[in-house]
């Protein structure tokens, strides 16, 4: 099975098999031809791989006359506001984000940090296939200078943000256990929580690699982290994915909450500072209307993908968005999803209000979202099967925005092609998983007998 996926944001493959180091050389030279040989930023998560895509990487955007900013281990967020800062013309992220320890990765970014638009992707990629590379002679090499100011940088951008007050958060003497999974995040959340006046307990934050759970942040791969909150007596656990642009909640009561509940929270904070427009995706939680509905804002829905959130936002100026994966969106620091500075803002909530996070989430009525898929045997099938359920649930006026959903009262469900894998996805929500559950299966059954 070819292992390579190419996509929007970037190239994820496996090591040793389809993460080549001639094709990320390749693209090196195709963003380095795309960025006329400007400024560039590097920077990786901490798998081992890591280095060895990283000379790789040089050794392309060298050949193309770049002068490329290494910034080290850092998470994906650190890396982009880093960029933003110098206002480099590209910037190269080394991660497979929530994807196990054998895959690796590259995303790539623009001059203001963000990830590239679908635009944007279509003329490196253009570029990259064509071969119009850019090869410099050897009096225009380009250079490399390692900078370590990044973190630092980064902490000091969330700490000067408004709503964030060290004093009462330290006047709380919150404590709090950080899973980092020996991702990038160790080298700057439990630094931060430190400086919030946290007391922090670490659980894998040495940036060696070593992942010792899975790097997903979903409640099933947490019970480490739900075990240490327990006995610790902590108020709240924060995991991150190994490049730390998401976070994962374990309350008090040392239950990993649903992912989603972290744009949930994080968004309920945002619009008691300021109100305005809120971006999600498509299949994120009905909870992001309640929490519209709560502060009279609106919500705006996109395809799934971080560039899709990102783009909405900056069109519709709002002041938060994000994904129920756990990632949020902070357009003051910068537009991409930033696990760090969610993890600041979730402690000022707990701070300010003086309830636990249990507590919190308690105040939010509850749902449950249930993620299937039916494996296909090839895509024209797939498109098949997706303009089969326009037609079929044609009379209950489906949202087409990231194929067929379906929304009911209290209840939805999304039928859609997956882009990365060979799959159709079906996933509900509903009041009670039980609902939710009968949903989807239901709405499977449909497509199966749609397939013979
Ligand atoms: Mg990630």
């Amino acid at each position: 099975m070819d292992t390579l996926i190419i996509s929007v944001s970037g190239v994820r493959g496996i090591v040793g098999e389809s993460f080549h180091p001639s094709l990320l050389t390749r693209f090196a030279i195709a963003l380095g031809t795309f960025a006329k040989s400007g400024k560039v930023v590097l920077g990786r998560d901490s798998r081992t791989s890591g280095e060895m895509a990283r000379h790789a990487l040089l050794s392309g955007l060298i050949a193309t006359g770049c002068e490329v900013v290494d910034v080290g281990i850092c998470p994906t967020p650190t890396i982009l506001l880093r960029a933003k800062n110098l206002q480099a013309d590209g910037s190269i992220t080394i991660t497979a984000s929530h994807n196990p320890i054998e895959w690796n990765g590259i995303e790539f970014a623009v001059s203001c940090g963000s990830l590239l638009n679908p635009e944007q992707s279509a003329e490196l990629m253009r570029i990259y296939e064509s071969g119009e590379d850019k090869l410099m002679p050897q009096d225009k090499l380009g250079s490399v200078k390692q900078d370590d100011t990044a973190v630092e940088r980064h902490i000091a951008k969330i700490l000067s943000l408004p709503y964030i007050d060290v004093r009462l958060i330290k006047s709380r003497r919150l404590k709090v256990v950080i899973d980092c999974c020996n991702g990038a995040g160790s080298v700057i959340s439990p630094k931060l929580l430190r400086q919030l006046g946290c007391e922090v307990i670490e659980l894998g934050c040495h940036p060696n690699g070593k992942f010792p759970r899975h790097p997903e942040p979903a409640p099933e791969h947490l019970s480490q982290l739900c075990e240490l909150v327990r006995m610790r007596d902590a108020d709240i656990g924060f995991a991150h994915d190994s490049d730390a642009d998401r976070l994962a909640i374990v309350s008090d009561k040392a239950e990993a909450i649903s992912n989603e509940y972290t744009f949930v929270l994080a968004s309920d904070f945002i619009l008691s500072k300021q109100k305005g427009p809120v971006v999600a995706t498509s299949s994120t939680s009905m909870m992001m209307d309640y929490i519209a509905r709560k502060w009279d804002v609106p919500l705006y829905r996109t395809k799934v993908g971080v560039g899709n959130v990102v783009g909405k936002m900056q069109k519709v100026n709002a002041v938060v968005g994000g994904e129920g994966t756990g990632g949020v969106i902070f357009p003051e620091i910068h537009h991409t999803t930033d696990g760090i500075t969610t993890l600041a803002v979730i402690i000022q909530q707990l701070a300010e209000c003086g309830a636990t996070i249990s507590e919190l989430v308690s105040e939010i009525p509850k749902y449950s979202i249930i993620k299937k898929k039916i494996e296909i045997s090839n895509q024209q099938l797939a498109d098949d099967l997706m303009q089969k359920a326009a037609q079929y649930f044609a009379d209950e006026n489906p949202d087409l925005t990231d194929g067929v959903k379906i929304i009911g009262k209290d209840s939805w469900v999304n039928i859609r092609k997956s882009g990365t894998e060979p799959v159709i996805r079906v996933f509900s929500e509903a009041r009670t998983t039980e609902e939710a559950g009968k949903l989807c299966d239901s709405t499977i059954k449909i497509i199966q007998s749609w397939m013979g």
